[in-house]
């Protein structure tokens, strides 16, 4: 047998009820704080990654899915959707019409990591990005969204954590800082860390490996080294969540996988998931812009992990399945043929309805019905057909009653609507 890739998941019909609720709900709330959709293909050019994730991250040195096309042109299947939001923010020259664009966009993302659980190789995201504008105010309202939506899908065990890279004036000092503190513990660093040292240092006050966390216990932190501007931001930023309501932790550590980000970075975090504790990740990205070719607009954002989402929203939703609103056993041919009206009209109206069409009887159609979990019953003969009207059984209650075939369609819908 065929089986599917490692690192890939099927998503199954009963899953997929909860991923809808929580894109729906996420679209919802995004549309009502003014983000429109933007739908990215899910292959770029290989550069477009390489120069905006940075050619030292772990993303691009490892893990992107790249092949030469026939042609011979390096293409990708993108890693993440910042970059490609960016490349059609320039592209589409929406800088134009308004600078300030409110993006939010849903899908797969593709990454070669070594797959454990909540960690897969191709995973969704839910990515918000704001445009064009540099106000701390706009960094609080996103965290402030975000933890909204974690709100609405009653996940309690999560929190936000917070803290700022610095900006291009004040980072180089303090990545100097840090090298100089690395090349003292460079004996007790992993080897992937050895090598982050030199080239991406930053990385590794994220490294998850015990030793290396140890060995940076007492390194210094970019918070510590901040410019007066990254300063005065990053207080806006406190004294606005606050002002919101919205709980955080500063966390000194907190770093991310990507280059391009500067000043506000955050995560969201659950005790919910084991090992990969982050569901959603963001920050600024000031100059990514401008570096990819575009004006010099500034910009924040962030992308939620769907797959963990969906796993920790199941925890509260154990019950969330649903049943279906009515279902139809249908004795007999004539019976058939009129359950398949019925059933046509009903759904129309809203009504979710399922019959069965093959030659079961009334005890193998009432298993079905319990199968889909249904709140009513309406059993109809030819018998009843002919003597005009047919029984509908309340499934929670077990009680009985007629309903008049000549208008059952309206019939029922009262009675349903009702209920
Ligand atoms: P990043 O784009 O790396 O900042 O990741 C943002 C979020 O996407 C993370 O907080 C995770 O929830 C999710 N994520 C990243 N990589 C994976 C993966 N390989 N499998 C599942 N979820 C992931």
């Amino acid at each position: 047998m065929i089986q599917l890739i490692r690192g890939f998941k099927d998503i199954l019909p009963g899953e997929t009820g909860l991923w809808q609720k929580i894109e729906k709900t996420a679209a919802s709330l995004f549309e009502d704080f003014g983000f429109c959709e933007i739908r990215l293909p899910i292959l770029e050019h290989t550069e477009l990654f390489s120069r905006s994730i940075g050619k030292d991250t772990d993303i691009v040195e490892k893990e992107m899915y790249t092949f030469a096309d026939r042609k011979g042109d390096f293409i990708t299947m993108r890693p993440e959707a910042t970059a490609s939001i960016v490349r059609a923010y320039i592209q589409h020259r929406m800088y134009a019409v308004d600078p300030v664009q409110k993006l939010y966009t849903i899908g797969p993302m593709f990454r070669r990591e070594r797959p454990q659980k909540g960690r897969y190789r191709q995973f969704y995201q839910i990515n918000a990005e704001v445009i064009g504008v540099d106000s701390p105010l706009v960094d609080a309202q996103l965290i402030f969204m975000l933890a909204e939506l974690f709100k609405r899908l009653s996940v309690s065990d999560v929190s936000v954590h917070l803290n700022s890279l610095g900006c291009p004036k004040c980072r180089p000092d303090f990545t100097r800082a840090l090298q100089r503190f690395l090349s003292k513990v460079t004996t007790q660093l992993c080897a992937d860390c050895q090598k982050r040292k030199e080239k991406n240092p930053l990385r590794v006050l994220d490294c998850k490996v015990l030793a290396c966390r140890e060995a940076v216990a007492d390194a210094p932190a970019m918070i510590d080294h901040l410019c007066g501007e990254c300063e005065a931001h990053f207080t806006t930023v406190k004294n606005s969540l606050n002002n919101l309501s919205v709980q955080f932790e500063i966390d000194r550590r907190l770093v991310r996988g990507l280059d391009y980000y500067t000043r506000t970075t955050f995560e969201i975090q659950t005790g919910l998931l084991g090992a990969q504790s982050a569901v959603a990740g963001g920050g600024r990205y000031d100059g990514l812009i401008e570096s990819l070719g575009g004006p010099a607009q500034p910009a924040i954002g962030f992308a939620i992990g769907l797959d963990r989402l969906a796993e920790i929203v199941a925890v509260n939703n154990k019950d969330a399945a649903g049943g279906i609103d009515l279902f139809i056993a249908a004795l007999g041919e004539k019976a058939k043929t009129a359950a398949l009206e019925w059933s046509c009209a009903l759904s129309l109206c809203g009504i979710k309805t399922e019959t069965d069409f093959s030659n079961k009887g009334l005890k193998g159609l009432m298993k079905r019905a319990d199968r889909h979990g249904a709140g009513w019953v309406l059993i109809a003969g030819d018998k009843e057909l002919d003597e005009g009207a047919a029984v509908l059984r309340d499934m929670s209650t077990k009680e009985q009653l007629s309903v008049k075939i000549e208008g059952i369609v309206e019939n029922l819908k009262s009675k349903l609507t009702a209920s």
